[in-house]
């Protein structure tokens, strides 16, 4: 007996003995030695689920079985749903590395007689957890005024690391171009032009100060100039991804003391892209970078090692939400929920793995991480930030939950709202008519939403549905969900209960 046919035979029962719905027998699919199912064209449709709700939710967690070196699967038993609901397959690939894993998925009529005990009605109804209200946008706070103190004249040399492949090291002589309470701007020249962007990026940044250090914890001084510097720096200007500029960004390097030039500057900057104003406004940026300077302040003040890249990001964007508003991130959401199986989570470095600064996976990371805080409370980022744990293993010890299913959750809280606090189109769906089998791909750490067309069958018709994967190392993480319509406000939809 193969070892995912071992897991299964034990898992399957414990899982039948708590009453779950369709899963009637476990079976391991017989892939074939060469490699398993191919990848074939997908269609994604748009808005496929405009009037359903999860509410009440019913759902089956299938295992979540590790593939050999054969692939692996699962079977189930499903009922044709009644004409006002939907089944929705939702297909996760939890291997860690991000290159996409094919799926295989087909069914066929069952024969058997339905047992009255495997109706959808007598079985457990399982709810998604309720949400809090996620405030999102954070009342606007009055820029602090600028101090009137004598400009220092002080030349200070600060080292850019450079961003590989597109821009170089280099020294940047900087003035002080404007000082407050809590920020110091600094830049290469002094001219009016840039006199100004100086003043307006030290109001921003001391507008949105106070929410990021009441959610994070105060922003090390490290330099001792009394807060954080923002530096002017003319090599962001020439970095852009996607035709997508870089506005401004943090070097972890330069948070962690001792360090010297060009390994850290030892110092509490934010580089700032001199030449471009975003359109989602600079307190939503700097909320983002103030997000990233907090973090990697205290990871180093402990002397933990840094956050991955997208459990990073996904706080910083969190963050920027709470702080200031949602206009960063909600381009990346929208583009997230468009093709949810390309967009990996889970990303250790994302620059290595071809996805800096990639839309897609940064709105799936935003929708976690603000999942996360939505159902453990802003003390969750306290306990990110001081878990000695990496990867998967930080959320894992955060959330006191095995990840495995708190990424089912999540994935759940995205089918039933697309994930966000703010009105939006949920994700979109794959076809599938199971007539035929259908082949798709599907990336590390991501989903596909498959949505089912039974035809017209009659209502207690049942199939036997078989979900392959092929490729060692890969594992599949499957859950169904019946979904229903959504009443209208004119109540001509019904819900059914
Ligand atoms: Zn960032």
């Amino acid at each position: 007996m193969s070892a995912a046919k071992a897991r299964l035979a034990v898992t399957v029962p414990c899982l039948l003995a708590a009453g779950l719905p369709w899963i009637i027998a476990p079976r391991d699919l017989s892939l074939s030695p060469s490699g398993g199912p191919r990848p074939a064209e997908t269609r994604a449709r748009e808005d496929a689920l405009p009037l359903l709700t999860l509410e009440p939710a019913t759902w089956a967690p299938l295992p979540t079985t590790l593939c050999n070196e054969n692939g692996c699967g699962v079977s189930f038993l499903l009922e044709t749903p009644p004409v006002d609901a939907r089944i929705v397959l939702i297909l996760s690939n939890l291997a860690i590395e991000p290159a996409p894993a094919a799926f295989m998925l087909r069914a066929a009529p069952d024969p058997r007689p339905l047992d009255p005990a495997n109706r959808p009605e007598a079985l457990e109804r399982r709810s998604l957890a309720q949400t809090c209200d996620n405030p999102g946008q954070s009342p606007p706070t009055e820029p602090a005024p600028a101090n009137v103190v004598p400009p220092d004249e002080t030349v200070r040399r600060l080292h850019w690391p450079g961003i590989p492949g597109r821009t170089a090291p280099e020294w940047i002589e900087t003035l002080q171009l404007a000082v407050g309470r809590r920020v110091e701007v600094r830049g290469p020249e002094r001219s009016p032009q840039t006199l100004q962007r100086a003043e307006e990026l030290r109001a921003a940044t001391e507008a949105v100060l106070p929410a990021v250090e009441q959610l994070l914890g105060p922003v090390p001084d490290l330099d001792g100039n009394g807060g954080l510097t923002l530096v002017l720096a003319p090599p962001l200007a020439k970095v852009a991804t996607g035709g997508r500029p870089l506005h401004a960004c943090v070097v972890p390097h330069d948070f962690e003391p001792g360090r010297t030039p060009p390994h850290g500057n030892a110092a509490d900057l934010i580089y700032i892209n001199p030449t471009e104003n975003p359109a989602a406004g600079w307190k939503t940026i700097l909320a983002h970078e103030a997000a990233h300077a907090a973090v990697c302040g205290a990871r180093a003040e402990r002397r933990l090692p840094g956050l991955e890249d997208w459990l990073h990001e996904g706080v910083a964007h969190a963050v920027e939400c709470r702080a200031a508003s949602n206009e960063n991130v909600r381009e990346r959401v929208e583009r997230y929920l468009e093709e949810t199986a390309r967009s990996p989570l889970v990303l250790a470095d994302a620059m290595r793995a071809g996805r800096w600064r990639d839309p897609g996976c940064r709105g799936a990371c935003f929708l976690f991480v603000d999942w996360c805080l939505r159902e453990h409370g802003d003390d969750w980022l306290g306990r990110i930030l001081q878990t000695p744990c990496g990867g998967t293993d930080a959320v894992a010890h955060a959330c006191r939950s095995d990840f495995d299913e708190l990424y089912r959750r999540w994935s759940l809280h995205v089918l039933a709202e697309g994930g966000t606090a703010w009105p939006t189109r949920t994700p979109a769906m794959i076809p599938w008519n199971i007539a035929a089998p259908l082949n798709l791909e599907v990336a590390g750490t991501s989903s596909a939403f498959v949505e089912l067309e039974c035809g017209a069958g009659p209502h207690d018709r049942m199939w036997q549905v078989e979900i392959a994967c092929g490729g060692a190392r890969r594992r599949l993480q499957a859950t169904a969900v019946r979904v229903f319509r959504k009443k209208t406000e004119a109540g001509s939809e019904r819900t059914t209960p």
